[in-house]
C-alpha cells in the first residue's frame, strides 16, 4: 500500500470557543442586547461576552469542574445564558441545556441522568430549583444568574454567578481542544418514553453553525439584528447562538417576555431583521399586530419550524406584512438544522402559486445533511412528491447514538427520523406526519398536517389537531378537535363544509369536537398522544353508520396503487 499523500494545511480545530473569539476580534463592537429577568435592558459586545465568558470559565475551574463535565442551565434566552454557552464549552465542559417546561419529575431525571456537575438557573426557577435540589444529590452546587442583590429566597443554598464572575479578571487563553470532544447536550422532549440526550461535538456544533449561517439555509449576516425567540434551552436556539457571532450579526434577547407585545415592542426598538421561532409563538405575535393594527417597519425574515408552519400563517406574514418566511425542518437528534424552504434562481420563476406551494413544504436539505424516503420493506421510494414513507437522514452533525446508551439508533448508517414524508422532482421534502401520528383508514395513509392547515384556514379557527379515531370498518379515520376564535361562530357542519374541494374526500374528518384549549408539549407542539386518549372512547357518526360511510372506498385506495406502482 502505498503512503497517503496528505494535505498541507493548519490542524486548527474547530471549536466552539473559536466562534464567540472570532466575533470578539472582528466584530468586537457588534451589540448584544438582553431584556433582563430584572426588570430592565441590558447592552453590551461581543467583546465584553468574550471576557465575561472566560471569567466564567476561570469561575467553573476554580470549583473544580473538568474537561467532560456537564454543567446544566435552566435560563431564558439572555446574555448571561450566551455566556454559559462559552464558558463552558471553552475549556471542555459540557454545555447542557434543560427545558424548564417539562414536568420537575422529568428534569430532575434528566439532570441524574446526564449527571450535571453545576446548574446554573435564572431566578424564575428558583421555586423550581427548590423542588428539584432534594431530587439530584450530585449536583455539587446551584448557581442563580444574577447578582447578590437580586438573589431570589430559596430553600436550596445557592450561590450568585455575578459573585463569581467578580472573583476572576477573564485573562485566560481557550485551550486548544479536541475537535471531537463533546461540547453541548440536549434532551428530546421524550413525548414517550424517556428523554433521550444527544451529545453534540465541537465540530459538529461548529459545521452546523457554517452550514446555518449559509445564504440558502438561514443566512444570518453581519447586517441582521437578530432575535431567536426560539429558546435557548430548544437545541441550542436552532444554532443562532453559534452561527451569530460566526456572522457578526448583532443579537437580542427578549429574556422571559414572549407575549405578542412584549416580542413586538423589542424587534422594533432594536430595529430587528431576522427572528426565528415556533408557530405558536408567531400566533400570538399576529394576534397582537392585528388588534393592535401596527405593522412591522424593519423585520425582514423569519424562520418558522419545530412544527409544520399552517400555510395561513405564511401567507399572513408575506402578505399582509412583508415578512420572508423561511420554513424549516430538523430535530434534536440533527442539531437540529435539516431542510429550509428556499427556491433556487429556475424556481423562483414559476408562476406564484407554484412558489407558494413549495414554500410550504419544509423544502431542501442543506449540505451536511443527506436525506431519503424508505418503505416498509427498507427499500428507497421515488421522490414523486406522492409516494410517502419513513425519512432517514445522516451527516456530520446526525446523531450516532444517544447519550449513556450503548445501543445504536441507526439503520444501515442512516438515523430514523420518525417522521413520514415525501419527496419531490424538485428535492423539496414535505412531513405529512410524526409516523406515530399518521391516520391509517383502510390500510392508506392521511397526513394529520394537511387536514390540519386546512382546519387553521377557516377565519373562526385559532388552533386544530386532527388525529385517529377508532373505525370499525375502517380501523381509524380522521377526527378534527378545534379551538374556536373568541366570539367566532362556527359549526361542525360549516367546518366539514370548508374542506370541499380543499382535499381528497376520504381525506376529510368524519367528526368535528370543539374544546377550550389543546395540550402542548414543552416545545409547542401539539400533545396529539394526550388528544389520542382523551378522544379514545369517541364514536364517529360514521362508526354507526357503517353502510353509508361518507367517502368513497375506490377512491381511498388510489393512492396504494400509486404508491406500490413506483416503489
Ligand atoms: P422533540 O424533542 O419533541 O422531538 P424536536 O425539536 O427534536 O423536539 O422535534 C423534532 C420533530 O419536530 C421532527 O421530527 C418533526 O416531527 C417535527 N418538526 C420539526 N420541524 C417541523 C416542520 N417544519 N414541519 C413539520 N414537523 C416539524
Amino acid at each position: 500500500m502505498t503512503t497517503p499523500l496528505y494535505g498541507q494545511m493548519m490542524d486548527v480545530p474547530l471549536t466552539v470557543s473559536s466562534l464567540l473569539a472570532h466575533a470578539s476580534r472582528h466584530f468586537g463592537t457588534t451589540e448584544i442586547v438582553s431584556k433582563r429577568i430584572e426588570g430592565d435592558v441590558h447592552r453590551y459586545t461581543y467583546r465584553d461576552c468574550e471576557r465575561r465568558a472566560k471569567q466564567l470559565a476561570q469561575a467553573l475551574m476554580a470549583l473544580g469542574v473538568e474537561a467532560g463535565d456537564r454543567i446544566g442551565t435552566l435560563a431564558w434566552n439572555g446574555y448571561r445564558h450566551l455566556e454559559t454557552y462559552y464558558g463552558t464549552t471553552g475549556f471542555g465542559a459540557v454545555c447542557h441545556t434543560i427545558n424548564p417546561r417539562l414536568f420537575p419529575d422529568q428534569i430532575a431525571y434528566i439532570v441524574n441522568h446526564a449527571d450535571d456537575r453545576y446548574v446554573l438557573f435564572d431566578i424564575t426557577f428558583a421555586a423550581l430549583v427548590d423542588v428539584l435540589a432534594p431530587q439530584c444529590p450530585n449536583v455539587r452546587g446551584w448557581i442563580a444568574m444574577t447578582d447578590e442583590a437580586h438573589m431570589p429566597r430559596m430553600s436550596t443554598a445557592a450561590s450568585s454567578y455575578e459573585a463569581l464572575l467578580a472573583q476572576h479578571d477573564g485573562a485566560f487563553d481557550w485551550p486548544e481542544l479536541d475537535e471531537r470532544c463533546a461540547s453541548n447536550l440536549c434532551y428530546t422532549s421524550g413525548t414517550t418514553g424517556n428523554p433521550k440526550g444527544a451529545l453534540y461535538s465541537h465540530r459538529s456544533t461548529v459545521l452546523h453553525a457554517f452550514g446555518a449561517s449559509l445564504p440558502d439555509a438561514m443566512g444570518l449576516s453581519a447586517r441582521d439584528s437578530v432575535l431567536p425567540v426560539v429558546p435557548m434551552f430548544h437545541v441550542n436556539a436552532w444554532g443562532i447562538p453559534h452561527a451569530a457571532p460566526l456572522t457578526g450579526a448583532k443579537l437580542v434577547f427578549p429574556g422571559k417576555d414572549l407575549d405578542g407585545k412584549s416580542l413586538y415592542e423589542l424587534m422594533e426598538a432594536e430595529r430587528v431583521t431576522y427572528s426565528a421561532g415556533v408557530p405558536t409563538v408567531w400566533l400570538g405575535l399576529l394576534n397582537h399586530l392585528r388588534e393592535a393594527g401596527v405593522k412591522f417597519s424593519t423585520l425582514q425574515r423569519t424562520v418558522i419550524g419545530g412544527s409544520a408552519c399552517p400555510p395561513a400563517m405564511l401567507k399572513m406574514f408575506q402578505e399582509v406584512y412583508g415578512v420572508e418566511v423561511i420554513h424549516a425542518w430538523g430535530m434534536t437528534e440533527m442539531s437540529p438544522l435539516g431542510t429550509l424552504a428556499k427556491l433556487t434562481w429556475e424556481q423562483s420563476q414559476r408562476s406564484p402559486d407554484e412558489q407558494r406551494k413549495l414554500r410550504e413544504k419544509q423544502g431542501h436539505v442543506m449540505y451536511g445533511v443527506d436525506m431519503k424516503i424508505v418503505g416498509d420493506d427498507g427499500r428507497d421510494l421515488p421522490w414523486d412528491g406522492v409516494a410517502f414513507g419513513d425519512l432517514h437522514v445522516r451527516g456530520p452533525w446526525v446523531i450516532d447514538r444517544y447519550f449513556r446508551s450503548d445501543a445504536s439508533p441507526l439503520v444501515d448508517g442512516w438515523f430514523p427520523t420518525g417522521d413520514v414524508a415525501t419527496i419531490d422532482k424538485d428535492s423539496f421534502l414535505n412531513i405529512t406526519d410524526r409516523s406515530k401520528d399518521v391516520i391509517k383508514s383502510g390500510g392508506e395513509w392521511i397526513s394529520s398536517i394537511d387536514v390540519e392547515n386546512v382546519a387553521i384556514a377557516h377565519p373562526a379557527v385559532a388552533e386544530a389537531a386532527c388525529i385517529a379515531c377508532s373505525h370499525p370498518k375502517w380501523t381509524e379515520r380522521p377526527l378534527l378537535v378545534v379551538v374556536k376564535r373568541p366570539d367566532a361562530d362556527l359549526t361542525r357542519d360549516d367546518m366539514l363544509a370548508f374542506y370541499e374541494g380543499k382535499v381528497a374526500k376520504w381525506w376529510i374528518p368524519d367528526d368535528v369536537v370543539f374544546v377550550d384549549e389543546l395540550p402542548h408539549t414543552a416545545t409547542g407542539k401539539l400533545q396529539k398522544l394526550k388528544l389520542r386518549e382523551r378522544f379514545r372512547d369517541h364514536v364517529l357518526p360514521s362508526a354507526l353508520d357503517i353502510e353509508n360511510c361518507p367517502f368513497d372506498e375506490k377512491e381511498g385506495h388510489a393512492l396504494r396503487h400509486v404508491k406500490t406502482d413506483l416503489s
